[in-house]
């Protein structure tokens, strides 16, 4: 059985342990976590039933892929903890915005198997939506076993590298928006007097099925926009308002900003 390690157990960690957990692909046993934070060691081991420490060499040496899922600007530092007694056949999967494989191959030093990959939260309830790009040194069987560990929380997507920073705004940041999206939904219906938690529940349920219609029939979304708009009707009012207010154009500028500030980090 492969053992996972996790180099850093905050959220995004945290959600793709739970996924992997979840889905029985490894069991908890099989995967050790370390951070530097012993209440969020506390957590996980608790919640997972996972292996913790804070000795990121532990974690390091006893995995067979080891995701580093600390923020981007402590890359170089928990490398530069680890790289001497890496092992040649550890599988390094890299899921900081902005470090690309050169760089994570850089800063080992050395010729290792990198895959960069952009998850996302939702991988926590099984939803998560993963980009995913191995360098040369990975083999069909490593890409194919790595996939299978996203698709068991979610969905994936082979990509090439150079549009990961695009990939970090329509997947991996992008949850963030469709909550306030959520939100906005709810104050506006409890504006109108719905109690907020319904409104919640609500505005949640709909954004969930109005996805699966998406992914499920296959349409183009602005057919399904035009199937809720009847002529003269209340769908089309709000519809207009949204233009009025620039609702496209706020989206497509904040992943702008979002793509921009990925490529700044590289
Ligand atoms: P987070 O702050 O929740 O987790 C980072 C963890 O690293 C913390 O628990 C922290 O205590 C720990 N840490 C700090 N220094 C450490 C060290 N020297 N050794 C070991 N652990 C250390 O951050 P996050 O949101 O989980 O993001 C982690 C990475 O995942 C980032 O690089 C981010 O770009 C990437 N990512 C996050 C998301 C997301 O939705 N949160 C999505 C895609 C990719």
């Amino acid at each position: 059985m492969k053992k996972i390690g996790f180099i850093g157990g905050g959220n995004m960690a945290q959600a793709m342990i739970g996924g992997i957990i979840k889905s029985k692909i490894i069991e908890p046993e099989n995967i050790i976590v370390s951070d530097l934070n012993e209440e969020i060691l506390e957590f996980v081991n608790q919640k997972f039933k996972v292996i913790t420490t804070v000795d990121n060499l532990k974690t390091s040496l006893q995995s067979d892929i080891l995701f580093l899922s600390v923020k981007p600007n402590l890359y170089e530092i928990v490398i530069k903890q680890i790289k001497e007694n890496i092992k040649n056949d550890v599988i390094i999967v890299a899921i900081a915005a902005g470090q690309s494989i050169k760089r994570v191959e850089e800063l080992f030093d050395k010729e290792l198997k990198v895959i960069k990959v952009m998850p996302n939260t939702p991988s926590l309830v099984g939803e998560g939506m993963a980009a995913i790009c191995p360098n040369k040194l990975v083999e069909e069987k490593e890409l194919n076993f790595i996939i299978d560990i996203f698709n068991s929380f979610g969905k994936s997507e082979i990509v090439p590298e150079y549009l990961m920073d695009a990939v970090t705004a329509v997947s991996g940041s992008s949850p963030a928006y469709v909550y306030m999206f959520i939100e906005a939904l709810a104050d506006g219906a409890v504006l109108q007097g719905l109690p907020r938690d319904k409104a919640y529940k609500m505005a949640a349920q709909t954004v969930l099925g109005a996805a699966k219609m998406v992914l499920e029939t296959g349409e183009h979304p602005a057919k399904l926009k035009d199937m809720v708009c009847s002529p003269g009707g209340t769908t089309i009012e709000a519809v207009a308002k949204l233009e009025e207010k620039g609702f496209r154009t706020s989206v497509i500028e904040a992943m702008k900003a979002c793509t921009d500030k990925s490529r700044n980090m590289s």
